[in-house]
């Protein structure tokens, strides 16, 4: 079964990479699928988001996991690639109740595409893009939050954005 994983990965984090490396167990491909969306402004490039998620996937040692670049309609985008569900990741109750939207809304679209949802591990279950950005930028130490292998990189844009 192939399944692709849409979000904003901006950047990614290791939870965002824990929900990967569970999904690539269990299924046969995935692709994770960066979505447009002109409504975020993103710190990362869509370009930087693809090579970091792919250093991460190469350092992993993930084979049946490659990145997308998507827009429009993440149903419409999940059918067009051949997958037959999406994964998403739930942290707490709050997630929930946005995804459950969110999922009954694809329903109504696209009868056969699945949402299936990994809850999060407890260790990265406070985890987001936009809380390591805030310790990132204040000073904090991120290196528990990030894939290794993009630290460095995270770092000197937040960095940059500060000067
Ligand atoms: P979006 O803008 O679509 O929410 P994100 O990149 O923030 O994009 O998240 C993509 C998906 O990953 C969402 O389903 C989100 O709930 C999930 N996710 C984000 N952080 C974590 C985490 N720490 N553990 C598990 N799932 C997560």
């Amino acid at each position: 079964m192939k399944v692709c994983y849409p979000g904003t990965f901006d950047p990614i984090t290791k939870g965002h990479l824990d929900i990967i490396e569970r999904a690539s167990k269990a299924f046969d491909q995935v692709v994770v699928l960066i979505m447009r969306n002109p409504r975020k402004r993103c710190l990362f490039s869509e370009e930087e988001r693809v090579r970091q998620i792919e250093k991460c996937l190469q350092s992993a040692g993930l084979k049946n996991v490659e990145v997308k670049v998507g827009e429009g309609l993440t149903v419409q985008y999940a059918r067009k690639i051949g997958a037959n569900a999406m994964i998403r990741g739930i942290r707490a109750v709050s997630d929930y109740e946005y995804e459950l939207q969110i999922a009954t809304a694809n329903m109504e679209l696209d009868e056969e595409i699945e949402t299936i949802f990994l809850i999060a591990r407890p260790a990265y279950s406070f985890l987001s893009s936009s809380v390591v950005k805030e310790i990132g930028e204040n000073g904090g130490e991120i290196n528990d939050f990030m894939p290794e292998i993009i630290v460095d990189e995270v770092l000197e844009k937040l960095r940059k954005k500060e000067g």
